[in-house]
């Protein structure tokens, strides 16, 4: 991980939040590749939830919600993690994480002072809306993306005249005051989730559940990942949410382990009877056709998105020996996803190749997104793209003023070919659609 946290800071992925003070635990900024990087992760999600399915539509409600809205949701209550203290050295843990022999004996796992009772410790965070700091004003950080999607589920139905069953999609942050934030961008107090909630039937729950599971797989192994290193994981029922009927999680191989990526849960009718509860509303969806009304039960698909950009920078990072004393590290990046999609390099500066390498990249612009670097040696030039994760570089040389032609390196297998000026993007197009990870 600490090769991951520091390739990621210098080539401009991930940042400490608020370096220049000290660092802000649990947040980080993401920098001109990461930013990219990130997008794209979230681009190849919402195509996959809104363009590819009919059904599903997109929403983008409100961090600041009514605060009914999580006691009705349950996080109040319940959204709590079990917390110790040391006396002696002031760390803090979650006291499901320590080793059972330290918490039985009160005993800090990291300088052996006592520890306290256990507590429960609630992690939404609380702000004040309105000049006055008094309880009225009382307000929360949203803990999750999901309820803003509860709460319109009618103003979508009825804007959208969508039939059950139909989905809601949602990008968006959230925000939880983690105990312990640690594994880099794994675990935040900040962070991006991309959630669907798919409205369904009373009885029909269970097949559309499994459905979202094998949805959900197929999507991972599209996107070119090095699907061995995923696994289902059902949650023990004693670590089920209040509300879940049934819960599995996708798992990814990160370094520290394998943890999860994706929850995917049968929420049942819980959202929406707590949701009609507390709000005095009829939340019934009426089946126009046959006059039946009922709650909708609710499957759900959770994913991190900042979560996911970890892993898809874990899977991409290879140290590659190319010869004897010489290693290269690359990030096999899926085409889609790549921050960077095409670099042009000029061999030399001189001689009107500089011009003419910014003459092709301005016209592969509108198509791709490009970089362009005319610093240093070619070997190194073509070493820095890999770092970046950029799947073809093009070299302009002198060859090219006299027949238009360039090379094409393509990152993976560091193959040259040549390819005709004018073929340049329908020839890139064809790859990135044929692409396949060879490693
Ligand atoms: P965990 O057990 O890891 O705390 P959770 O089961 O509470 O996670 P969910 O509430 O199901 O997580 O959230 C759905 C997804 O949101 C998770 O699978 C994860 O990808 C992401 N996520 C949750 N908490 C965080 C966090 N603090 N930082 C980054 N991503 C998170």
């Amino acid at each position: 991980m600490e090769k991951i946290t520091s390739l990621a800071k210098r080539r401009g992925f991930v940042f400490q939040s608020s370096e220049i003070y000290g660092g802000q635990n649990g947040a980080w900024d993401y920098g001109p590749l990461g930013i990219e990087l990130k997008n794209r992760i979230a681009q190849a999600w919402w195509k996959e939830m809104t363009q590819l399915n009919d059904d599903i539509a997109g929403l983008d409600a409100a961090i600041l919600m009514h605060p009914r809205t999580w006691e009705a949701s349950g996080h109040v209550e319940n959204f709590t993690d079990p917390l110790v203290d040391c006396k002696k050295c002031k760390s803090r843990f979650r006291a499901d994480q320590i080793p059972e022999e330290n918490l039985s004996a009160k005993k800090c796992p990291d300088c052996g002072g006592e520890l306290t009772e256990t507590r429960k410790f609630n992690l939404m965070f609380n702000t004040h809306i309105g000049p006055v700091e008094d309880t009225a004003g009382l307000i929360y950080l949203r803990p999750e993306t999901a309820q803003g999607i509860y709460v319109n589920y009618k103003n979508v139905l009825q804007s959208s005249r969508m039939k059950i069953p139909f989905g809601i999609a949602q990008i968006g942050k959230a925000f939880r005051n983690e105990i312990v934030t640690r594994n880099f961008i794994f675990r935040t107090c900040e962070f991006e989730q991309m959630e669907m909630q798919f409205f369904v039937k009373p009885g029909t729950d269970e097949e559309w559940y499994n459905e979202w599971k094998k949805r959900r797989w197929a999507y991972y192994e599209r996107l070119g990942l090095k699907i061995d290193h995923f696994r289902w994981r059902q949650h023990d029922p004693d670590e089920m949410s209040h509300y879940a009927k049934d819960a599995w999680d996708i798992e990814y191989l990160f370094p520290m382990g394998w943890r999860e990526l994706e929850g995917i849960h049968n929420r049942s009718d819980y959202d929406l009877s707590r949701h009609s509860e507390y709000s005095g509303k009829d939340m019934q969806y009426i089946d126009q056709e046959t006059n039946e009304r009922y709650l909708p039960f609710i499957v759900e698909t959770s994913a991190g998105l900042t979560r996911n950009v970890l892993m898809v920078l874990c899977d991409a990072y290879d140290e590659e020996t190319v010869e004897a004393d010489d290693t290269r590290t690359v990030l096999r990046f899926h085409p889609h996803l790549a921050p960077i999609t095409v670099a042009v390099l000029p061999l030399m500066k001189k001689d009107g190749l500089a011009e003419l390498a910014e003459d092709i990249r301005q016209e592969l612009k509108a198509d791709f997104a490009t970089d362009y670097d005319q610093g240093g040696a070619i070997g190194r030039r073509y070493r820095r793209q890999d770092e970046a994760g950029t799947p073809f570089c093009i070299t302009v040389d002198y060859e090219t003023k006299e027949n238009n032609s360039v090379t094409l390196r393509f990152r993976d297998s560091m193959e040259q070919v040549r390819v005709n000026r004018a073929d340049l993007c329908s020839r890139i197009q064809k790859e990135i659609k044929e692409y396949k990870r060879i490693k």
